[in-house]
């Protein structure tokens, strides 16, 4: 398959070569470097403590990155719509005390500065994939983006966007991929692992994968969480809350603190025999 003629429309964001990978850095973390990596916390931030505990429970378990929103894209406008600047302190507080780095929601243009002030890496959520003026916005604050890939978006539009960064000068970008919509109903979305293996062969761009949005139920995280990595993701990004039955958004896919512990000692194996693949697959390279 020509990935250049299918995706044409977005040339830098595409390999030149087999390993032309572009790294993306925040605070200490490397994504795309060849290590497997985890960005795990709320859906929301409600509380200081349920945000710290949390915090340095993931931190423990091996997580890098700490999620959590600040600005909340919620269907309905009754719902709880986040805590907003306080949010975003709180999570800066959090960063402090646990020294893992942060990753929020951006939702309006106009507030990409502040949140870029607080935040180690913007987050552009699915509903806002094609909002082109906060793509612009979020990538002149220069900060590494998330961008996850809308729920009725090709592959092509994800990557479109991606490019559309990308024209704006930045190139810290990672993918993720979250389920789209399709017929099913049985999840809340169509976990697509093929778009992992794609973007991975096509992209020169770190991807990552969110089970928790795609499967909207808990129990299906740690088998999505699985394929992904299978699937050649560079990493995930899980909710994960210390009461998840009273958690003010998304508590039905959000892994408890223990249910995270064990997510992560049953990626362990996985993500060893991935690291051994590669290191066999680069021992590789120079002979062929
Ligand atoms: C989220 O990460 O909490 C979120 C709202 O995700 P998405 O944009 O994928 O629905
Ligand atoms: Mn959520």
């Amino acid at each position: 398959m020509s990935w250049q003629a299918l995706f044409a429309d977005s040339p830098d964001v595409l390999k030149r070569s087999p390993d032309d990978r572009i790294v993306v850095r925040a605070g200490n973390v490397a994504i795309g470097s060849g290590e497997f990596m985890v960005m795990a916390g709320p859906c929301s931030v409600e509380t200081e403590r349920q945000l710290l505990e949390t915090a340095e429970r993931v931190a423990r378990a091996g997580a890098q990155v700490l999620r959590g929103g600040a600005f909340k894209p919620r269907t309905s406008p009754y719902s709880f719509q986040g805590l907003g600047l306080e949010g975003l302190r709180l999570l800066a507080r959090a960063r402090a005390a646990t020294g893992l780095a942060v990753v929020t929601e951006v939702m309006a243009a106009a507030d990409a500065p502040m949140v870029a002030e607080y935040a180690d890496i913007l987050q552009i959520g699915s509903r806002s994939m094609e909002n082109y003026a906060l793509l612009e916005a979020a990538a002149h604050t220069g900060r590494p983006l998330l961008l996850k890939r809308g729920m009725v978006a090709t592959v092509a539009d994800l990557l479109a966007s991606a490019q559309c960064i990308f024209s704006h000068g930045n190139s810290q970008i990672i993918l993720c991929e979250r389920g789209i919509r399709t017929f099913e109903t049985a999840t809340r979305n169509t976990f697509d692992a093929a778009a992992i293996a794609v973007l991975e062969s096509a992209c020169r761009l770190p991807v990552i994968a969110d089970p928790s949005h795609a499967a909207g139920l808990r129990e299906l995280v740690p088998p999505l969480a699985r394929t992904a990595l299978a699937a050649g993701a560079d990493g995930l990004l899980i909710e994960v809350h210390p009461h998840p039955d009273q958690a003010w958004s998304d508590g039905g896919q959000s892994l408890s603190l223990p249910d995270f512990d064990a997510l992560m000692a049953d990626l362990a194996p996985w993500r060893k025999l991935r690291a051994q693949q590669s290191q066999h697959a680069c021992a590789l390279e120079p002979v062929a």
